[in-house]
């Protein structure tokens, strides 16, 4: 038994753990929890918890469902909203099939492999993201509205309506946790909340980004309340997005700093950002993953919907942050388009592969956009080079579907899976008739 399963052995004992939560993440980013008593789990570390794999979402055809849980031992922590003593902890896991290999359908297994791609070419990579979502009063019954939980808008302080000490809460339980929170506001919708997490390599803020979503759904429901990550739940509001901060480095050094060059951007960081641009049409469909992900990226309220870069440009899909002096050595580049309702695992190891594409081949980075290019006319987009997003989740399908990159990231298994959900959620949608289209059509046709 290695040092980090004996720390946890011990921490049972410590601090009286009845329950230990194993947490993995389906295809499409739901939470999968198994408990079981403190007992097993040497066993657990050992061999694994089996567990059947064709009742999860994107795991396994009948045939083949037996597969295994292994926790991971350097996320073990009390979950602190199930009580002191006592406790309850979590971990989360790394998925093998019978024979001990991983898994080809773990999420984390996924992400994983573009990491080693990345260390293979000598890089570590981290992200840090800014979660968007929604504090309603309470969980609408089918076909009724969400009603937020204040009026209130960007950076409004609210003395009443509940966001602040909802915020408060989450934040002290995720620092609980060990997850470093940045900052924390309202944001720009009725209710809307963001919280920015510190940077962490990507493999741990993939785990951090499923445990912040279970502690904001947890807090919201202690107060009777609901959260949600949706991405677009009003028409007439701001969507929710997951504007994404990524790095290289090399050993202790930023790959993306060179000093006195433009923005502080080094010939790496530049060619990261081309190969993001060039590929991002074929990864949208992952991080932008639902119908509804494509009304926020055509909706305004500041949702990117150009693929393009700029400096302090907002209306771009990458923005090369604010140089701040006082932090030499610093660089970043933010992604905009992600949304908060993606699976992380799977979106930050397409951002990867697509940036490390465009550092291999050396791509040329296109001239940033200086203007709001929401503003510009179709016409003066087209003469400046800057394409649409996918405009529906059908489009995003198709291009995803003609990308080597994409196929050979996510491998066949979760390709093939992934692209016949959203067929499938595509399909449904499409013969849906809308309120909208009874709005309008009945007093004229
Ligand atoms: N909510 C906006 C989005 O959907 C972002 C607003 C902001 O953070 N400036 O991306
Ligand atoms: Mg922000
Ligand atoms: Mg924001
Ligand atoms: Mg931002």
């Amino acid at each position: 038994m290695g040092k980090q399963e004996a720390f946890v052995l011990r921490a049972l004992e410590e601090r009286d753990v009845r329950f230990v939560r194993l947490w993995f993440t389906d295809v499409l980013g739901s939470l999968k929890s198994v408990a079981i008593a403190p007992a097993e789990l040497e066993g657990a570390f050992a061999e694994g918890i089996g567990f059947d794999g064709s009742a999860i979402e994107g795991f396994a055809r009948v045939h083949e469902a037996d597969m295994l849980a292994k926790p991971d031992p350097s996320t073990f922590q009390i979950l602190p909203w199930r009580g002191e003593t006592p406790a309850t902890a979590r971990m989360f896991c790394d998925i093998h099939m019978p024979d001990g290999t991983p898994s080809y359908a773990d999420p984390r297994h996924v992400l994983k492999r573009a990491l080693k791609k990345a260390a293979d070419a000598g890089f570590t990579y981290y992200t840090h993201p800014e979660i968007e979502f929604f504090l309603f009063k309470g969980k609408p019954g089918p076909g009724g509205r969400p009603v937020p939980v204040d009026d209130s808008g960007y950076f409004d302080h609210t003395a009443q309506g509940g966001g602040q000490d909802f915020r408060r809460e989450v934040i002290t339980m995720l620092e609980n946790m060990g997850i470093s929170v940045e900052f924390s506001h309202h944001e720009g919708g009725p209710g809307q909340q963001e919280i920015d997490l510190r940077y962490a390599d990507a493999l741990s803020m993939a785990d951090n980004i499923m445990t912040f979503r279970t502690v904001v759904r947890e807090v919201a429901l202690g107060a009777d309340k609901w959260a949600s990550f949706m991405p677009k739940p009003f028409t007439e509001h701001p969507g929710s997005g997951m504007h994404t901060h990524v790095s290289l480095f090399e050993g202790d050094e930023n790959a993306f700093y060179e000093a006195g060059a433009e923005y502080q951007l080094s010939s790496t960081g530049r060619a990261f950002i081309a190969g993001v641009l060039h590929h991002t049409a074929e990864i949208t469909a992952v991080t932008n993953q639902w119908v509804n992900s494509y009304k926020r990226l055509a909706g305004g309220g500041e949702a990117p919907n150009y693929v393009c870069w700029g400096h302090n440009n907002r209306s771009a899909l990458i923005r090369v942050p604010m140089y701040k002096p006082h932090k030499s050595g610093s660089a970043r580049i933010e992604h905009r388009g992600i949304d908060a309702a993606c699976n992380p695992y799977l979106a930050f190891a397409l951002l990867l592969a697509a940036g490390l594409k465009g550092i291999e081949n050396g791509y040329e980075l296109p001239p940033e956009a200086e203007d709001d290019v929401w503003s510009l006319s179709e016409r003066e987009r087209k003469a400046m080079g800057i394409a649409p997003l996918p405009r529906n989740l059908d489009e995003a399908i198709r291009t995803m579907e003609t990308s080597d990159l994409v196929a050979e990231t996510l491998g066949e298994h979760v390709f093939d899976f992934f692209l016949r959900n959203k067929r499938a959620e595509w399909q449904d949608y499409r013969s849906q008739v809308t309120q909208f289209e009874i709005d309008r059509l009945m007093p004229i046709v």
